[in-house]
């Protein structure tokens, strides 16, 4: 067993909120902790995804929402990898837009 190192374990893969067609960002043009906005190629809409890196366990949760409004919703995600609260923590650009 001579297994070469997959790639493609490191590739994001999330799905479309309104048609939940998957995409990956196979060439990681998503910035961490900014909203990128994302077209979907089987309904065409724009959707929004956010990349969240954890600094408790420096894994990596995506996060994608109808819009980069609502996406503000993410400064309360949680790590799928540790399960621990508090990405974007000192974040707080989505104060301006909660009222
Ligand atoms: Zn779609
Ligand atoms: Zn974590």
């Amino acid at each position: 067993m001579n297994e070469p190192p997959s790639e493609s374990s490191s590739v994001l893969s999330f799905p479309c909120p309104r048609c939940g067609h998957v995409h990956d960002d196979e060439y990681e043009v998503i910035d961490a902790a900014r909203p990128t906005d994302w077209r979907c190629a089987a309904c065409g809409n724009m959707f929004s995804v956010l990349l969240t890196e954890c600094w408790h366990c420096a894994g990596e949760t995506l996060t994608v929402a109808l819009s980069e409004t609502e996406q503000c919703i993410a400064s309360d995600v949680s790590c799928r990898n540790c399960g621990r609260p508090g990405l974007r923590s000192e974040q707080t650009d989505c104060e301006e837009l909660a009222g």
